[in-house]
């Protein structure tokens, strides 16, 4: 009999697998694919960590997160700048001066609010939906140009039927200042993620490529208590509907160049180019191999089969969110964690500040 059942080797997973081991508990992990580590996986190729399910760039402003992670890891000094490409046209992001001087030719941060409030007249209300939110934050130009194409390809939906609270992530600053996170705490770990996942898990039993909801009353048997990691609704077998995701495909080249466009994440911002952004892997590792390699990403809606990254937040599932939580009272010794079981947007530092949480509650203290 084992202290507790993981489902799923990511890192909410991986978090509190590693204080239960401190604490002299026995662990099961069940992982559905064929390695830990769930979403900040990578592959090293030709000296190069390839980021498999998306980039992942660490950054906190809670400096216990940060201090936590930094155990099982150095950082390098990698702040994520990325360009916005449209239609051949080159900007700086997040919204910052250099972004307004290349879209209108002025220079300073006067002209540039005079020009933003020239702008957004139209909206007279509190914005209502993201298109509003984002003419009101950055100017219609900026919208049209950086914002619309862009989000309606990584959503699937018009700009006027998407929360105004999802473009509020992005910093906008009247400064000259490229780097995309207001977090005092941000870089990429030395040697890539999957060290920092192997050190977590170290000490458990571990079974790959078996997904637990197959054979789920038997795995319950196995544990005193379950961590359940995985999709909240395939737990219920989806008896209430299923939540609605958006999935991504990736496209990874290998191109025989030293560098292929200088910068490790590029933003398709127009509608017409298929995918969202070009990834460039070596850049966040500062790389000198001579060769490179790339990923398209491409943004679409989830169906089984496909992975899902991204929880649609709007009303309809935020309700079956609410009434699956009910189904959950009725499994006292299953807690429910991570991204796909609370059905919710985690960066990384949150994924681990709400597994710390739980250990505290569940273990008795903070790591
Ligand atoms: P996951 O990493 O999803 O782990 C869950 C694991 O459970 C998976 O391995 C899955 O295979 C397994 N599983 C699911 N169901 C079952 C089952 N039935 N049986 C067995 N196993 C199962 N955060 C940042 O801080 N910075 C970034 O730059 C960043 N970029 C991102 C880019 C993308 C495209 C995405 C999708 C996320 C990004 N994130 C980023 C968020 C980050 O990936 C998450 O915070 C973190 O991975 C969540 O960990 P988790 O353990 O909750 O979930
Ligand atoms: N966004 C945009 N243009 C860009 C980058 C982002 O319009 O070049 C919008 C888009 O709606 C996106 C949101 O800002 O969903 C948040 O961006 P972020 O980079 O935080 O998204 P992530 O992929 O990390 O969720």
């Amino acid at each position: 009999m084992y202290d507790y059942l993981l489902v799923g080797a990511g890192l909410f997973a991986g978090v509190f697998a590693h204080a239960a081991r401190e604490k002299g508990k026995k662990c099961l992990v069940i992982e559905k694919r064929s390695h830990i580590g769930g979403n900040v996986y990578c592959e090293k190729l030709e000296g190069i960590n390839i980021h498999k399910y998306g980039a992942h760039i660490f950054h906190t402003s809670n400096k216990s997160v940060w201090d936590y992670i930094n155990r099982f890891a150095d950082f390098n000094n990698y702040v994520n700048s990325p360009i916005a490409n449209f239609k051949g046209e080159l900007f700086n992001l997040p919204f910052n001066m250099n972004t307004f001087t290349k879209m209108w030719g002025l220079v300073t941060p006067d002209e540039v609010k005079a020009k933003i409030e020239a702008q957004k007249r139209e909206i007279t209300e509190e914005p209502s939906n993201l298109e509003e939110q984002a003419i009101s934050l950055v100017g219609k130009d900026i919208y049209l140009k950086l914002i619309k194409g862009y989000t309606e390809k990584q959503w699937g939906r018009d700009c006027k039927d998407l929360p105004a609270f999802i473009i509020k992530r992005l910093p906008v600053r009247y400064t000259f200042d490229n780097n995309y996170f207001n977090d005092p705490y941000q870089g990429i770990p030395i040697g890539g993620y999957n060290p920092i996942i192997e050190k977590m898990f170290a000490g458990c039993d571990i079974v790959l490529e078996t997904d637990f909801n197959e054979n789920r009353e038997e795995y319950l048997k196995k544990a005193k208590k379950i961590v359940y990691t995985g999709q909240l609704d395939d737990f219920f077998d989806f008896s209430l509907g299923k939540f609605e995701y958006r999935s991504l495909r990736f496209e990874t080249e290998r191109i025989e160049s030293e560098n292929y466009q200088g910068v490790a994440v590029m933003n398709y911002t127009d509608r017409e180019t298929p995918y969202t952004r070009i990834i460039e892997h070596k850049h966040f590792e500062f790389g000198k191999q001579p060769v490179t390699y790339i990923t398209r990403e491409y943004s679409m809606e989830w169906q089984e089969g496909r992975e899902p990254y991204y929880p649609v937040n709007d009303i309809r599932n935020q309700e079956l969110l609410e009434k699956y939580k009910k189904l959950a009272q009725d499994y006292p010794n299953v807690i429910f964690g991570g991204r796909l079981a609370e059905y919710k947007y985690y960066d990384m530092d949150k994924t681990i500040e709400a597994a710390l949480k739980l250990v505290e509650t569940e273990l008795g203290e903070e790591k």
